[in-house]
C-alpha cells in the first residue's frame, strides 16, 4: 500500500482530538517548564499552577517569553534537566549582545527528526530520493536539522554544506540529486554558475524537488526558481527557538504550510495590543513547544509576520496553515514617512522579467534627505543593450515601487552578480543614515 502520511496517527487527527492531545501536552510543558530557574520564577509571581489547563484556549491566560528573556537568561535559565542530561546546543550568532542559545536532550533531538522527516514526506521527499543539503552545518540549525530528518526518513542524504558552487554542481551531476535544500537567495547565484558553466540545471540534473527556506521570499522567486531549475520548490519554515526547520512546510499542494500542531500551539496576535487575531488576518506568530524536555519555551514571540489560512487543505492533513512569512516586526523600515518592508520591494521587482536574482536596498542620508537606493542586478543580455532601453526599465522600477510602498526610491540598475553576497542568509537592508528612523 501507499504510505501517503508520514504519520497518519498525528497527521490526520481531528480537531477535537488534536486539541485534547495538547491540553495534555501544555499541562505536562507547564510542569516541566517550571523546573527551570526562569519560568519558576514567573509561574510563581503569576501563580500558574501546573495541570490547570482544561481548553487550549486558556494558553492566551499564560504570559509570554521574548527573545529578551532568553538573552536575559543565557545560558542556562531555560534549562530543565541537569547538564548530563543535555546533548547538543545550537544557538545563533549573537552579533547583537547575548547570543540565543537552546539545549535539546535525545528525546527531543528524536521529535525533531522525527518532524524534519514528516516535513519532508509531506513535501513529496521519499526515501527513494537523493538529498543534497546545501547549507551551513554547526551552530546553525539548517544542517543538522536537515540531516537527521533525511536520515530518518530513509533518502541518501549528502551532506554538502553552504557554498562552493561548482562542488555543488559537481556533486549534483556524479551522484545523481533529485531533491536539495538551500536557501533562496543562493540559488539564483548558483543557477549563475550552472550558466556560466555552460550547464542547464532542467538537463543536466535530475533535480525535481527543491526545498527553500529560512530567509522571507516571495511567491515570485519561488515561480523564478522553480523555472530556473525545473523543479517544484516548497517552503519550509522554521526557527532555532522552536528547534529549526521542521515547524511548518508546505505539501505538495503548495498552499500554505502547514505547521505541526502536536508539536506546537500557534497563535497569531496583534503585536501591538497582543490580543489574538481572527484566522486570515495578518500578526505575530507566538509558538509554544508541546514536545521539547530539556527547554520548553511557552508563548515564544517569534516577531515573524504571518496567518492562518483558513479551511482544510486537499492533502488530507488536519493541521492548520500559515501563510508565507512577509517579515519579521523589526524589519519594517520608515522612509520619507512610509512604513516599508522588503518583501515589498522585492515582490514589485521579482515580477518583472529583465530583473535578475538579487537586489539591495541601502538607506541613505543624501544633502540632508533621507533616500532609498534600491540596486537591482539586471539580466547580463539586457545590461549589454541600447542605454535607453535600461534607462526605460530604471523608471518602470522606480513607478512601480512607488505605487507599492508609496516612497519614491533611486534606483540604480546593476549587472548580474555585482552585489556582494553574504555567507549565510541575505541581506537585503543597510541603514546608513544619519539619524537613523526619519
Ligand atoms: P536568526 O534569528 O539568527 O535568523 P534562525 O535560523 O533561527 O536564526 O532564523 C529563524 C528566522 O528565519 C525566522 O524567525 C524567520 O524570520 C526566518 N525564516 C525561517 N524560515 C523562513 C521562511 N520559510 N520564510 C520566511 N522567513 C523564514
Ligand atoms: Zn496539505
Amino acid at each position: 500500500m501507499t504510505k501517503h502520511f508520514w504519520q497518519e496517527e498525528f497527521e490526520t487527527l481531528g480537531k477535537k482530538d488534536l486539541q485534547k492531545l495538547q491540553v495534555e501536552r501544555l499541562n505536562a510543558t507547564i510542569t516541566n517548564a517550571s523546573r527551570s530557574s526562569f519560568y519558576s520564577k514567573l509561574f510563581g509571581k503569576k501563580n500558574i499552577q501546573p495541570g490547570a489547563i482544561t481548553d487550549i484556549a486558556q494558553i492566551a491566560e499564560l504570559p509570554f517569553t521574548t527573545k529578551q528573556d532568553l538573552r536575559n537568561h543565557f545560558p542556562y535559565g531555560f534549562l530543565t534537566l541537569p547538564k548530563k542530561d543535555i546533548i547538543r546546543l545550537h544557538s545563533s550568532s549573537g552579533t547583537t549582545g547575548n547570543p540565543t542559545v537552546i539545549f535539546h536532550n535525545r528525546h527531543d533531538l528524536n521529535s525533531w527528526a522525527n518532524l524534519m522527516a514528516r516535513s519532508l514526506f509531506c513535501a513529496g521527499v521519499r526515501d527513494t530520493d537523493v538529498f543534497q543539503n546545501i547549507c551551513g552545518y554547526g551552530l546553525f540549525t539548517g544542517g543538522l536539522g536537515f540531516q537527521y530528518g533525511i536520515e530518518t526518513l530513509g533518502a541518501l542524504s549528502i551532506p554538502a554544506g553552504a557554498g562552493n558552487s561548482l562542488r555543488q554542481i559537481k556533486l549534483m551531476r556524479d551522484y545523481g540529486t533529485t531533491a536539495a535544500h538551500a536557501i533562496p537567495s543562493y540559488l539564483g547565484r548558483l543557477y549563475e554558475v550552472f550558466e556560466a558553466e555552460g550547464l542547464d540545471p532542467k538537463k543536466d540534473t535530475q533535480l525535481k524537488t527543491l526545498v527553500i527556506g529560512a530567509e522571507p521570499h516571495t511567491d515570485g522567486q519561488r515561480k523564478r526558481i522553480e523555472e530556473m531549475f525545473g523543479v517544484k520548490a516548497y517552503n519550509s519554515f522554521g526557527l532555532s527557538e522552536m528547534n529549526g526547520p521542521g515547524v511548518a512546510f508546505e505539501c505538495t499542494y503548495q498552499n500554505g504550510l502547514h505547521i505541526w500542531e502536536d508539536a506546537y500551539v500557534v497563535e497569531i496576535v496583534n503585536p501591538d495590543t497582543l490580543q489574538a487575531v481572527p484566522d486570515g488576518e495578518y500578526g505575530e506568530l507566538v509558538m509554544t513547544t508541546l514536545d521539547r524536555q530539556a527547554m520548553p519555551l511557552i508563548r515564544y514571540r517569534t516577531r515573524d509576520i504571518t496567518r492562518i489560512l483558513p479551511g482544510q487543505c486537499e492533502c488530507g492533513r488536519t493541521h492548520r496553515r500559515i501563510d508565507r512569512i512577509t517579515g519579521r516586526t523589526d524589519d519594517m523600515f520608515i522612509i520619507k514617512g512610509c512604513n516599508v518592508f522588503p518583501m515589498q520591494i522585492e515582490g514589485v521587482l521579482m515580477k518583472i522579467p529583465e530583473v535578475g536574482s538579487d537586489y539591495m536596498i541601502t538607506l541613505e542620508t543624501m544633502n540632508g534627505v533621507d533616500e532609498m537606493v534600491v540596486e537591482v542586478e539586471v539580466r547580463n543580455d539586457w545590461f549589454q543593450g541600447d542605454i535607453r532601453r535600461l534607462d526605460k526599465l530604471s523608471k518602470t522600477i522606480t513607478h512601480q515601487i512607488r505605487d507599492e510602498v508609496l516612497a519614491k526610491p533611486i534606483v540604480k540598475l546593476v549587472e548580474a552578480g555585482s552585489i556582494p553576497k553574504s555567507e549565510g542568509k541575505a541581506i537585503r537592508v543597510t541603514d546608513n543614515r544619519k539619524n537613523g528612523l526619519n
